[in-house]
């Protein structure tokens, strides 16, 4: 297999920002690689995060997986688009009332940040939120495009992802449930999460705040999907590396655009280089 980019300058990269599905695990399958990877990092004193954009689940539902598949983690390894959503709307819209059409536990998370939601339609809604809703009903449909039709009002997803990656194939993701709402209404959300830079800075300042020698020029996002996990690396100005253990293929990655760093097999090889 080709291989794109001198793969030893990895050596001098610090933090590490690792997707999940395709590039560290398959489903409930754990890469053979992976566990090895991770330790050896840090073993060297580098860093690394895990950077999700599914906003179906928790983080505590993250450390119970990886716990299964044989990973110790904690919350602090992980950023999320449901943390980087909570963030942004904090920030941006503080105190205002939304309306939340996600899972439960995107809901509670939301709710524990410090965002005014509510599940219930009313007129008094000045926002509206999308998740990954894998508790998606036609009433919670109905409730977003009767509040997107009537009012003028900020319309915020958490992720653009148009499928997420089952044990048989593909589900339709948070992208693909706004590309229904956007049929019906006209509008368009404004998205979080990958491939927005904004997951990649607050992994960075986190990781900053307790290693300064941890900046933008020395982290590196490492996935397996060009759209998300590359975009949100290049937008942020990070180095990138695709992986093509999970959904793109060689293909497509050489065929591509985007301005990669690192085309690799998988992660495996950047356990080659570093160790
Ligand atoms: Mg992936």
């Amino acid at each position: 297999m080709r291989e794109k980019g001198n793969a030893s300058e990895i050596r001098d990269i610090k933090l590490f920002l690792f997707d999940l599905d395709g590039t560290l695990y398959l489903g409930e399958q754990l890469y053979p690689f992976t566990k090895e990877l991770l330790k050896e990092i840090r073993r060297q004193g580098k860093h690394y995060l895990f950077m999700t954009n599914n906003s179906s689940r928790g983080v505590d539902a993250y450390v119970a997986k990886m716990k299964r598949l044989g990973i110790e983690s904690t919350e602090e390894d992980f950023i999320t688009s449901v943390m980087a959503t909570s963030a942004y709307v904090n920030k941006n819209y503080p105190g205002l009332k939304f309306y939340v059409a996600g899972t439960e536990s995107f809901k509670k998370e939301l709710r524990e940040s410090g965002v005014n939601l509510t599940d219930e339609y009313s007129d008094d809604v000045q926002g509206v939120i999308q998740g990954f809703d894998t508790e998606l009903t036609f009433k919670k449909l109905d409730d977003v495009s009767k509040l997107l039709t009537l009012k003028d009002i900020p319309f915020i997803a958490a992720n653009p992802d148009y499928v997420c990656p089952t044990e048989y194939g593909f589900v339709p993701d948070c992208g693909s449930v706004c590309g229904m709402l956007k049929n019906a209404t006209g509008k368009e959300p404004y998205y979080i999460g990958k491939p927005r830079p904004e997951m990649v800075y607050f992994a960075v300042d986190r990781i900053h705040s307790k290693d300064i020698s941890v900046s933008i020029d020395n982290t590196m996002v490492v996935g397996d999907r060009m759209y998300t996990d590359i975009a949100s690396g290049i937008n942020a100005k990070a180095k990138t590396c695709l992986v093509l253990s999970g959904e793109t293929t060689e293909e497509q990655a050489y065929s591509s655009d985007y301005k990669i760093d690192y085309i690799l097999r998988d992660c495996g090889r950047i356990l080659e280089v570093i160790k």
